[in-house]
């Protein structure tokens, strides 16, 4: 641990917070408030990634010594670092929130690879800051479990994302109402270590805004171009260059809506400050993972009554928080029409990078735009599958296994999770079946080349919410081996690994309408 050297820019050119101490209170004219993680009983390691060790040069000694499980649990710094909690505001549920912040996560410092890179780490469940309002500033395992793996999941996929360096067990209890019905229950706590090369969320700028501290709002986004987004250097102008940048993160964004629509993520609470400004998933929470093909659903019993946050509607949303960027913006900028013009561009990219996505899924040389091509294609499919209860992993990677010259049902015989359900849209789905099959002939691409890219881009292993509970569930009775299988199989979701085939079963019956399977709450 001595190989890990800092270079802390955000606490070292951006003003903090003058007041000392945990205590709960409003923050201004600060960027962060200086706290360190409280330290816990027990530090232990549970779980660690070996890809994101080594992003920090750190080999298995070092990630296995005591020593960083005291790190990382919170009970020791490392020369160089200099924690601190972050000041940030947001809209909730479509709401002004006012300020939120960090709290219950607690940076450690910028890390600097031995390749130059920079990495935030972050730990969350860390204990109490300024911004931890009424809560503990505790994490329970369950909830850091699905922080950790899916995280790394995400990053497997191809999914643009922040990172889980470790998951380390506290040794203490942690009480909570896991669906705020009057039944807490006391439940082991733990800590994430995040890695990220910055966790700025959109919410960081709209706090100066909401309360008029023009200076610093200004000054905390010419700091995030300056380290986070070097390719706008070379624009002299500080407004033009301030307007590049939130083209840019409108683009990030469009791109990373597109990733979640690919694979079926519903992140579940996308408020302002849970949306990253470097465009990464960011904030795991109440997030789950479609199984049967539902643009309605939510994971979020939060969001059950309006299902703001639903599967289907999760672009949309995106492109709303990022108008709420442009209006904290704009007292710094004083143009309407270019940044209209950056959030008319979300739309169009996130539409180019979804149809580009889909292609690939679709095993398709090109994009035949219209209603009576592939658009139509597309749109009718995803009817059926809505309309059958088709597992949306099961049935993307089956379709590679289609033969074009005699398609048949066939390859999705493990797809279906109602038989009622099925019988309802054969025929239809094989009258769509036949004009997929004539437009890939059409193409006369190689049946194995088609095949091949297809399963670079169609999982087989996703996260799904039931293999993550029931990795849950045997870690909080003491065996590690289910979340060490899952974790492992998860880090190459689009290679088929013998004797690993019920990770890529569709959800068992059991776990159709079980807590943590189908559905989370909030802040855990
Ligand atoms: P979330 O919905 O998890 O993004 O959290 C929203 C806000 O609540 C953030 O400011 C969090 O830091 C804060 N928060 C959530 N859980 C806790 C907790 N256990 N202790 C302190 N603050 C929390
Ligand atoms: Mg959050």
């Amino acid at each position: 641990m001595e190989y890990l050297r800092f270079d802390n820019r955000f606490v070292r050119e951006l003003p903090g917070d003058p007041e000392q101490g945990r205590h709960v209170r409003q923050v201004h004219g600060a960027c962060y408030s200086r706290v360190e993680p409280t330290p816990v009983r027990a530090p232990a390691l549970l779980a660690w990634s070996p890809e994101v060790a080594s992003l920090l040069g750190l080999d298995e000694a070092d990630v296995c010594s005591q020593e960083f499980a005291e790190v990382f649990g919170g009970n020791a710094l490392v020369q160089g670092m200099e924690p601190y909690a972050a000041c940030y505001g947001g809209h909730q549920f479509g709401n002004w929130a006012g300020q939120l912040g960090d709290g219950r996560a607690i940076t450690l410092g910028e890390t600097i690879n031995p390749q130059g890179q920079r990495w935030e780490l972050q730990l969350k469940g860390a204990g109490p800051t300024p911004y931890s309002r009424r809560a503990d500033g505790r994490a329970v395992l369950r909830s850091s479990i699905r922080e950790f793996l899916c995280s790394e999941a995400m990053h497997h996929l191809g999914v643009p994302t922040t990172r889980a360096l470790s998951l380390v067990g506290t040794g203490e209890q942690v009480v909570r109402d896991m669906f705020y019905d009057g039944h807490a229950r006391p439940e082991p706590g733990a800590v994430v270590c995040r890695v990220a090369p910055s966790f700025i969320r959109f919410g960081n700028f709209e706090i100066f805004a909401s309360r008029g501290e023009e200076p610093l709002l200004e000054r905390l986004i010419d700091f995030t171009i300056d380290r986070d987004f070097p390719e706008l250097a070379g624009e002299r102008d500080p407004v033009a260059r301030r307007l590049r940048w939130f083209e840019e993160v409108c683009r990030r964004t469009a791109v990373l809506m597109a990733h979640w629509m690919r694979v079926g993520f519903v992140h579940g609470v996308m408020n302002t400050d849970n949306m990253s400004i470097l465009g990464l998933t960011i904030d795991y929470g109440p997030y789950g993972w479609i199984d049967n093909f539902d643009p309605e659903w939510t994971p979020n019993t939060t969001d059950a009554g309006g299902r703001r946050y639903r599967f289907g509607h999760q672009p949309r949303i995106a492109h709303w928080n990022l108008w709420q960027l442009a209006n904290a913006l704009y007292p710094v900028i004083q143009q309407v029409e270019p940044l209209e013009r950056a959030l008319a561009s979300y739309a169009d990219i996130h539409e180019a990078e979804y149809r580009r996505m889909m292609q690939a899924k679709l095993g398709f040389a090109g994009w035949h735009a219209g209603e009576e091509a592939d658009d139509g294609l597309l749109d009718t499919l995803h009817r059926l599958l809505e309309r059958g209860e088709v597992d949306m992993t099961i049935f993307f990677r089956s379709l590679a296994e289609v033969d074009v010259e005699a398609p048949s049902l066939a390859p999705f015989a493990d797809a279906f999770y109602d038989e009622g359900r099925r019988a309802g849209i054969e025929a239809e789905l094989s009258g769509w079946l036949q004009a997929y099959a004539a437009r890939l002939r059409d193409e006369a691409v190689p049946a194995a080349v088609r095949r091949a890219g297809m399963n670079r881009v169609n999982p087989l292993y996703v996260p799904r919410n039931y293999l993550a509970q029931q990795a849950i569930d045997a870690a909080e009775a003491g065996d590690l081996s289910e979340l060490e299988t899952l974790f492992d199989v998860l880090r190459q979701p689009y290679v088929a690994q013998p004797g690993r085939e019920r990770f890529a079963a569709r959800r068992p019956d059991w776990a159709r309408h079980k807590a943590g399977c189908s559905m989370l709450s909030c802040s855990s």
